[in-house]
């Protein structure tokens, strides 16, 4: 899907500069925050459809000629780090691993200097082949995501069997040093809303730190309902059956999970509760779409054309200006709870999660 084909309003030359915004070479808002995190979508095509993501079957994906390539896509990455301050990249997706030249990217985004944070978040297919070269070519830190401990509830939710293959991947990350491996989970209700406590105890037995995250509206199918969803007070207080939780007094800053120490400690255990107690006062986030948009939030209804001055022949400092007037633009927050809330046509598959 283009933003074109989604009726979304492009920028296609360089912004004009807004009056009240400061010469800060960094991708600041007119909330005061600074975007230093970089979320990069490297496909919208994934070999899972769990189903609070994508439909069972009738998807279309994003023409190849629309996908930036490598070259583009280093380009912006050297932009966002050279000249914008991002500071940590996150290479997501659709499924990254399913990028071809993945680990090119890594390694030449690895070179850059300031050398950024890199970091994967995965479905973990394939995974158990690439840790080690993933680990060579510079990535710091991955997430895999793995929403339940049992075969045919994951054949389910994912609508492939591939659990085994998940589980592999995580090990593999393990032993590359990858570490420590997160796992993301979401609970359904009536799925797997009884495997908070199994699936803590699995992450704490293998040494991976689990976050569980709040179901969001942005599937493609726009099934999402707010009374099916499960809270992150609903998860608290199964995983407190269990186990003693303790504010983690760490300093939290950008970091979407609150976590909880389990049993006094060191493991903790992370909350993302993005729909009940949204954490978009401290968003340091900015997004890459695979073709080419940057999005200033999950949630965004705008979109910034950036492939077109790419292929426009724009330069840097333009590619950069026009990149900080996006994020000067940024909303105060995702607007899940205003009555006008409207769901992004682009759905999380395709914005990069
Ligand atoms: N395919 C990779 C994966 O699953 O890890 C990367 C992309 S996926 C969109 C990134 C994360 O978003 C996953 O942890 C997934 O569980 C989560 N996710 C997808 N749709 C979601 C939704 N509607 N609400 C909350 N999280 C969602
Ligand atoms: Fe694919 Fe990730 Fe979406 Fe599941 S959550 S369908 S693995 S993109």
């Amino acid at each position: 899907m283009t933003a074109t084909e989604l009726g979304l309003p492009a920028v296609r030359r360089a912004a004009p500069r807004d009056p009240a915004r400061p010469a800060d070479p960094r991708l600041v808002d007119s909330f005061g925050r600074v975007a230093t995190d970089l979320r990069i979508s490297l496909t919208d095509r994934c070999n899972l459809r769990c189903s609070y993501c994508m439909p069972a079957e009738g998807l279309d994906w994003m023409p190849r000629d629309e996908q930036l390539t490598d070259d583009e896509l280093i380009r912006l990455i050297t932009i966002a780090v050279r000249d914008l301050g991002v500071e940590e990249l996150r290479f997501t997706g659709g499924e990254p691993l399913l990028r071809r030249g993945l680990e090119g990217l890594i390694a030449a985004s690895a070179a850059l200097e300031p050398r950024p944070d890199i970091s994967l978040t995965t479905n973990g297919i394939g995974l158990a082949r690439r840790a080690e070269a993933l680990a060579a070519a510079g990535v710091n830190r991955l997430n895999v995501s793995m929403d339940t401990l049992q075969q045919e509830r994951f054949a389910t939710i994912t609508r492939r069997d591939r659990l085994s293959d998940v589980l592999d991947g995580l090990a593999a990350a393990r032993a590359a040093g990858l570490g420590p491996v997160k796992i993301n989970s979401v609970l359904l209700r009536g799925v797997n809303d009884d495997e908070a406590v199994p699936l803590l105890r699995f992450a704490l037995d293998h040494g991976y730190e689990l976050r569980f995250i709040e179901q969001m509206p942005l599937d493609a199918q726009h099934g999402w309902e707010r009374s099916e969803m499960i809270t992150a007070g609903e998860v608290m207080e199964k995983l407190r059956e269990s186990f003693a939780l303790t504010p983690d007094p760490a300093e939290r800053g950008g970091a979407p999970a609150e976590r909880w120490l389990v049993d006094g400690g060191p493991a903790a255990v992370g909350v993302i509760a993005s729909v009940t107690r949204p954490f978009c006062g401290a968003c340091d986030r900015t997004r890459l779409t695979a073709d080419g948009q940057v999005r200033s939030c999950l949630f965004a209804r705008t979109e910034t054309d950036l492939r077109a001055m790419l292929r426009g022949g724009s330069s840097d400092a333009e590619i950069a200006d026009t990149w900080r007037h996006a994020m000067w633009g940024k909303l105060a927050g995702h607007g899940i709870d205003d009555p006008g809330f409207l769901q992004p046509d682009r759905p999380m598959s395709a914005i990069g999660g």
